[in-house]
């Protein structure tokens, strides 16, 4: 795989080499049980608390408001239905966005079926929620909203900390999935001020299968959740079963690196992002999907109106990108994303995703250019 050219760190991130150096132990030598109260149990759960704090320090909050997960769609999960479940009100409302990942729509229609109500709110062309639409949706029975941080497609980011403040007036939480935020820019739980906030390890060059849930309880906003998984009390009790304990050091030792490394990774990646970017718009007709003033610079996503997206990332062996999201490229629809920002379903089809990371060339950028020129002048994979 050494000449392929990976462009799809949304998709997943390759580990960090010092992620792996720091799960090895936890997955050799010291297997012991983090619940266990003999020495070589302690051993375990001072490396988890040691995770814990890595982790906290990231995002800004208490180690004791973390609990830990198999990554951002169970943090969904458990965020969404915990805060829901069983509630004593009759506050039966959630207030959705259009553009969210399935992970977060899916347990929103979930709920539908159980009695819940939701609004799934449009985004404006650009991807980003019309902050008045959001504040007209709000209702006195709303108990959660709900708004990504880092849409995973398109990079557009949204105004969190005024959504968290317009929620909060009615009375309602609000919650985040900042997965693909956590690790790349600074993300404070308290700076957006949310009460929830889902996150995974391997967005960030942590290992896949791990994530976590931050759920606020240090303020006069405790937030009070009912597990989804029940069993030996792990996590507070929030989350039961044997802790993923090499999973755990990594995600810990990935968010210590990104915090380290974050400004310097952003800097070299952005200039990659803006030379492909440049270059791929001169190509005939090409535009950028989703504001560019407000986008993590990372990604790219970009539509060729005359091109069929899916057949070239079908087909090209040696670049990995991606035609609208992952988790949904197995169905041939349009990118919900992309038809929710108002494509239609022949520009989206032609859209494809270029999301950057830590190991990329500025040789890889040349090789794709040159590739993608050649494509779309040759008429391969044309509708
Ligand atoms: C990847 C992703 C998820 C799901 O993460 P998993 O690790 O697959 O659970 C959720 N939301 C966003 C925005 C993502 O990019």
């Amino acid at each position: 795989m050494e000449d392929l050219i990976y462009l799809d760190y949304n998709a997943t991130t390759p580990l960090a080499p010092e992620v792996l150096e720091a799960m090895m132990p936890y997955l050799t030598n010291w297997y012991g049980n983090a619940s266990s109260s003999h020495l070589f149990g302690q051993r375990i759960a001072d490396a988890v608390k040691k995770a814990r704090g890595q982790v906290a320090d990231l995002i800004d909050c208490d180690p004791n408001e973390i609990v830990f997960t198999s990554g951002a769609t169970e943090s969904i999960n458990l965020a969404i239905k915990g805060v829901l479940q069983d509630r004593l009100d009759d506050k039966r409302h959630i207030v959705t966005v259009q553009t969210e990942h399935p992970a977060v729509l899916d347990v929103c229609r979930f709920l539908e079926t159980r009695g819940y109500e939701v609004t799934y709110l449009p985004v404006q062309p650009d991807g980003l929620l019309e902050v008045e639409d959001f504040r007209r949706a709000l209702r006195s029975d709303t108990a959660l909203a709900t708004v990504m941080l880092v849409n995973n497609e398109t990079g557009v980011i949204q105004p969190i900390q005024k959504l968290a403040e317009l929620a909060h007036e009615v009375g309602a939480l609000f919650m985040t999935d900042a997965t693909q935020a956590v690790g790349k820019m600074p993300v404070s739980v308290d700076d957006l001020d949310v009460d929830l906030m889902a996150f995974s390890a391997h967005k960030f060059y942590g290992p896949k299968g791990v994530g976590g849930l931050f759920i606020r309880s240090q303020s006069s906003r405790k937030i009070w959740l009912r597990p989804i998984i029940h069993g030996g009390g792990q996590e507070h009790e929030l989350r039961s079963g044997t802790l993923n304990v090499a999973g755990i050091v990594g995600m810990g030792k990935a968010c210590q690196l990104s915090g380290d490394q974050m400004e310097v990774d952003a800097l070299s990646i952005s200039k990659l992002r803006d030379t492909l970017e440049t270059a791929l718009l001169k190509i005939d007709q090409a535009f950028i999907n989703g504001s560019k003033e407000h986008r993590l610079y990372n990604v790219t996503n970009i539509t060729f109106p005359n091109l069929d997206a899916v057949m070239l990332v079908g087909l090209s062996k040696n670049i990995a990108i991606s035609n609208g999201s992952a988790c949904t490229s197995f169905v041939l629809k349009a990118s919900h994303v992309l038809k929710a920002m108002g494509l239609k379903d022949d520009e989206a089809f032609g859209a494809l995703r270029f999301s950057f990371g830590r190991n990329v060339h500025s040789s890889s950028v040349d090789y794709v250019i040159c590739e993608m020129r050649e494509i779309i002048e040759r008429k391969k994979f044309v509708k």
